[in-house]
């Protein structure tokens, strides 16, 4: 059977066991007390790292722009460069984790492509293995998700602390930041 790869049809999804987000996610998660909690696994001045989680692969990750905005071409020139910066950063963190043969990463733009998903701009960063394509099968089921996103956070969070210019905090609960 022929399969076209397009994680990004596959959206944030909240799920039942989590705290009911009143407003945007990309703008409300980011703000709460634990990243590890809430899944923010790196910082930058104006972006972060948030894994999905409803991932359609393991290390499944979205770079974001803090700001709430919707349209790729509104992004400042500060905001790209900060953006694509650590873009590379993630690709390089989930390299070094988890060691993929490749990458998707794309953007949902527009009502028809984002299909009535989070119209917070995001792009996502999706590793890929040689005959992966039965992951989601096999992890449709949430404990299995939580343990994953678990696992998967903590090696994450350990690459991107080794990566250059990264700033680990002292409390083990947050972020690494890239300032
Ligand atoms: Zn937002």
């Amino acid at each position: 059977m022929d399969r076209i790869f397009a994680p990004w049809r596959i959206e944030w999804v909240e799920r039942d066991d989590e705290e009911g987000v009143d407003g945007c996610p990309f703008c409300v998660l980011p703000e709460r007390e634990n990243d590890r909690e809430n899944r923010v696994v790196a910082r930058s001045e104006h972006s972060l790292v948030l894994l999905n989680n409803y991932p359609y692969n393991p290390g499944h990750a979205m770079v974001i722009p803090k700001r709430h905005a919707t349209e790729y071409p509104d992004l400042t020139d500060d905001e790209l460069l900060d953006h694509g910066r650590l873009k590379q950063r993630t690709l390089r963190a989930l390299d070094e984790a988890m060691g993929p043969d490749g990458f998707n990463t794309g953007l949902n733009l527009g009502g028809a492509a984002a299909g009535g998903s989070v119209d917070h701009l995001h792009t996502h960063v999706v590793p890929r293995w040689t005959g992966d394509t039965s992951f989601m099968p096999v992890v449709g089921d949430t404990k299995v998700i939580v343990e994953e996103l678990e696992r998967t956070y903590s090696h994450l969070h350990d690459a991107f602390a080794d990566l250059d210019g990264a700033t680990v905090p002292e409390d083990e609960q947050a972020a690494v930041r890239f300032d």
